[in-house]
């Protein structure tokens, strides 16, 4: 759009529902947690939550979803927010070209996972979020509530107990890492308060305004500052880098915007200055990104012409 015209958002929306509905047929829901297999392949919404305060959305946007990883946004600014520069000590800031659960890495780097996104260096965010804390899952949860408006967002028990019953993977790189001395609360509570903030159930809509901060350079709904406009660039370049799996590169290229996507199949992605983004489809290609979102979200940038690029 040009300078100084309001971009015509619900058509920028319509253009990105209609490229999520070509994909139609691919990619599979995620069902190595058994209950996010029964999700509806076919669902999609889309929600944009502009810098003052305008919210659009299309299709399934005001239906709530697990937001999964997408949680891992929101641990790491609450940390960083609270302590500050710390958590670099316990985590890393590369990315990773290994899936998102491996324990490949986590052996060379002595229990410093390579960054926070990935489960690992996850697993210690929340672990540091606990401590300042005292519920990391609640802190979490409490963040999305205030910033949506929405007092109802929770935690979905059913998920977080299936996530718990086939979680040996996050258990295992969780002993791994404490064994390093690198958690300071029992892996049972990392994991429990992990699993927690996981299965936070959220919309679009939900997502796109929790997320608005990282668009206004660290502040919160209510006008209050979270962190500093540094802190808050630098979570977008962490983003950019690592959001989106071992995929991030793909992710960059086709969309052009720091996003985290989790495997509920919810991307928000971030316009800084200008807006925050939620696109949401269950079915998940090779990596772990849903095929409908990164559709959607790559029509949406080629059709604004807006990307951090
Ligand atoms: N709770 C999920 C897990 O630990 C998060 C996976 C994801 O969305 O990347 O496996």
């Amino acid at each position: 759009p040009a300078p100084g015209l309001t971009p015509d958002y619900p058509e920028l929306l319509h253009t990105a529902r209609e490229a999520a509905r070509e994909t139609a047929g691919q990619g599979r829901v995620a069902d190595y947690i058994p209950a996010l297999a029964t999700a509806d392949p076919d669902a999609f919404g889309m929600a944009l939550a502009t810098v003052d305060g305008e919210v659009y959305g299309v299709g399934d946007w005001e239906q709530p979803f697990s937001i999964q990883s997408v949680s891992k946004l929101f641990s790491l600014a609450l940390v960083l927010a609270h302590g500050g520069d710390r958590i670099w000590r316990g985590v890393g800031r590369e990315p990773s070209g290994n899936p998102f659960n491996s324990l490949v890495q986590l052996e060379n780097e002595h229990g410093i996972p390579r960054n926070p996104f990935i489960n690992a260096g996850a697993l210690v965010v929340t672990d540091r979020l606990q401590s300042m804390t005292g519920d990391a899952a609640g802190a979490v949860r409490d963040f999305l509530r205030q910033e949506s408006g929405n007092p109802l967002l929770d935690t979905d028990p059913v998920v977080a107990a299936s996530e718990a019953g086939h979680g040996h993977r996050n258990a295992a790189l969780a002993h791994f890492i404490a064994a390093h001395g690198n958690l300071e609360n029992p892996v049972e509570t990392v994991l429990d308060r992990y699993y927690a903030h996981c299965s936070i159930a959220a919309s679009c809509r939900d997502l796109a305004l929790a997320g608005r901060f990282l668009a206004r350079h660290g502040l919160r709904a209510d006008g209050s500052r979270l962190m500093t406009g540094s802190e808050a660039k630098r979570i977008n370049a962490v983003l950019l880098t690592c959001g989106a799996y071992d995929a991030a590169g793909e992710f960059a290229f086709r969309v052009g915007l720091p996003g985290k996507s989790g495997v509920g199949g919810g991307i928000v992605a971030i316009l800084p200055g200008r807006a925050a983004l939620c696109a949401w489809g269950p079915a998940l290609d090779a990596v772990g990104n849903s095929v409908a979102a990164v559709a959607a979200l790559d029509a949406f940038t080629t059709a604004s012409g807006w990307s951090v690029f």
